[in-house]
């Protein structure tokens, strides 16, 4: 039995048996600012009218149409221009898999700025691609334009990403760097707009004019992180590929019935991340007037900040009965660094109210 089993593993990658399964924090029952949802839900009558919509979806058929509709409506919702392709994704966690998959060819390598979302490293290293992490600048996590040349010049990545506002530090990119680092780069860009909800800007018109330029986007900030739609938006020619690639079923029907119902109440859902931001700037002030924490300014639902010991704010906040995430071992650059997600505003107001006790 046991010797079985051990042959089975031994044909695991080693890589594989060496890395991590992604670990998501335990909080039942806590006051969730870890992992960036819109803390916000329906209204009640809203959910009673999406349950009787789902329960009405044919479940015992594979997805087909409705997903071919949704990608549709999707496109239209984003605003990019006629004839732009569009790809969805299982969130857009797929879609970077996906897209990591495509490029996945002796001497591709991927590249990006770090500290950045990690999964683009973690999808590269599964297909044994080499990431390359290009520093930001310490002190304002702005891109470090020459370096990024640099590397670009030195590694032809065939897939930079450059997430916009970037996770965690929660900024937009100079226009002119990212300009430059399009021109420069030689294959496929991707601008992830996760938190395009959030931000004053979009790549929508970067774009427009480089066909290289692909645009992602999910409604998991939006308000539907359970419900897992991500989407890439780019040049037929490149989403066409991406598509050649899906797994043909991977948007449920229920999924795709979720994100129709939430398309059709967009201005609800416009609302709460208008409250957000305005619940971001409200909290970014307050963080900046508290002694031993300082919050960079931010364009998404979170907001980073440097303290004196991560962990034990982590940890005195927990005790509390809130939830953030430390950042801390992430990169060099986050040193006792914790990220805060925007919750409600009384949620907002029980971490103002704990955090001075905590950065002691
Ligand atoms: N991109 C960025 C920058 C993110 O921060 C996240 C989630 N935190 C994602 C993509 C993935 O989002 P999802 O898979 O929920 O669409």
């Amino acid at each position: 039995m046991t010797a079985r089993l051990d042959q089975a593993l031994a044909r695991i990658r080693p890589d594989v048996r060496a890395s991590h399964a992604y670990q998501v924090q335990p909080s039942h029952g806590v006051v969730k600012l870890d992992i960036m949802e819109n803390p916000f839900r329906l209204p009640l009558p809203l959910q009673l009218k999406l349950g009787s919509r789902l329960g009405a979806v044919a479940l015992n058929r594979y997805p087909a149409e409705r997903t071919g509709e949704l990608a549709a409506a999707l496109l239209a919702h984003s605003g990019a221009p006629a004839g732009t392709g569009i790809t969805l994704g299982n969130g857009s966690d797929e879609l970077i898999s996906l897209l990591t998959v495509a490029l996945a060819q002796p001497g591709a390598t991927v590249l990006s700025p770090v500290p950045s979302f990690v999964i683009y490293e973690m999808c590269a290293g599964q297909q044994r691609l080499p990431f390359v992490g290009v520093p930001l600048r310490a002190q304002d996590f702005e891109l470090d334009t020459e370096a990024m040349l640099a590397a670009i010049e030195q590694h032809q990545p065939a897939l930079v990403y450059l997430s916009y506002p970037n996770n965690p530090t929660g900024n937009l990119w100079d226009a002119e760097a990212i300009e430059r680092i399009v021109q420069a780069a030689p294959g496929i860009v991707v601008m992830d707009e996760a938190y395009q909800p959030f931000a004053a800007q979009d790549s929508l018109d970067l774009m427009a004019r480089y066909p290289h330029v692909l645009v992602m986007r999910t409604m998991s900030k939006f308000g539907l992180a359970g419900v897992r739609i991500g989407y890439l938006l780019g040049h037929p020619a490149l989403t066409g590929e991406i598509e050649k690639l899906r797994p043909p079923f991977n948007v449920s029907v229920l999924n795709a019935e979720a994100g129709f119902f939430a398309l059709e109440h967009a201005a609800v859902y416009a609302e709460q991340a208008a409250t957000l931001r305005l619940e971001r700037e409200r909290v970014f002030a307050a963080l900046q007037s508290l002694q031993g924490i300082e919050p960079w300014p931010s364009q998404g639902n979170m907001i980073l900040a440097r303290v004196r010991d991560a962990a034990a704010t982590f940890s005195k906040l927990r005790a509390a009965g809130i939830l953030i995430k430390n950042v801390s071992a992430a990169h060099p650059l986050l040193s006792n660094c914790v990220r805060i997600t925007i919750g409600t505003p009384e949620e907002n107001t029980l971490l103002l109210q704990a955090l001075p006790g905590s950065l002691t």
